[in-house]
């Protein structure tokens, strides 16, 4: 029996390298100077890329973005026209954000399309962008509402959804907006609820959306 890791001293327990992940995939990490992973992605990656439902609570600044950023980007398949990854973002400059850190780590994946379907501009445009179609979808509750009810989006074809920044997402009044959206993608998805804290609604939340999920919780940051 041969173990590939065990006594390979250049290969650190945190290194990307040691998950599941494509040379295309590990290149373009390396090339975004992410050598190791931080604590929450160490934690949570192995379980993510497992296909487990997850509870992460990390600080702001931890790297929970590429956490479940490559989780989410390691399972598409850019032939697959339909929307196939859902991320909840609290507000459209935390949308953005998510989008442009998913971009960056999506260039090992040809042709991955990544759209923002955000409030504060016209829906118009993103109904004809929805119809275009996208691989992933990084949105805000609110809007996302809006769609659903305009029948302008599928989330049936969903294989991930992400909540980041779950609690803001409570604090700001969206539980209900969130219920409907979730209750509109597939119900065979994997589920990742991504939080700086983890009170009693987000408890309720994770019961109501999560299937037996795992959870992590790193207190440090690096
Ligand atoms: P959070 O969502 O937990 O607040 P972010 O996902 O925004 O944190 O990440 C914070 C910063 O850390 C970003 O600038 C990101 O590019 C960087 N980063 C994430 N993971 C790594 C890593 N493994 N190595 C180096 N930098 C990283
Ligand atoms: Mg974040």
């Amino acid at each position: 029996m041969i173990s590939f890791y065990a006594g390979n001293p250049t290969v650190s327990t945190s290194s990307f390298s040691t998950l599941a992940l494509t040379p295309a995939e590990l290149d373009n990490l390396e090339q975004l100077g992410y050598r190791d992973m931080t604590p929450i992605q160490a934690q949570s990656l192995p379980l993510i890329l497992a296909g487990q439902d997850l509870i992460a609570q990390a600080k702001t600044g931890s790297g929970k973005t590429a956490a479940f950023g490559l989780g989410v980007l390691h399972k598409i398949n850019p032939a697959d026209f339909a929307t196939q990854a859902l991320v909840l973002c609290p507000t459209r400059e935390l949308a953005d954000q998510v989008a442009n850190e998913l971009r960056r780590l999506a260039r090992s994946t040809s042709n991955v399309k990544i759209l923002t379907v955000c409030g504060g501009t016209p829906i118009r445009p993103q109904i004809e962008s929805l119809a275009r179609g996208a691989h992933v979808i990084v949105g805000t509750p609110g809007r996302l509402l809006d769609h659903i009810e305009r029948a302008s989006i599928d989330l049936s074809t969903i294989h991930t959804l992400v909540l980041d920044e779950a609690d803001r997402m409570v604090d700001m009044g969206f539980y209900d907006d969130i219920v409907t959206v979730v209750d509109a993608c597939a119900s065979t998805r994997q589920t990742l609820l991504f939080s700086a804290t983890y009170p009693a609604d987000i408890r309720r939340a994770s019961a109501r959306f999560l299937k037996k999920p795992a959870e992590v919780k790193v207190e440090s940051l690096h």
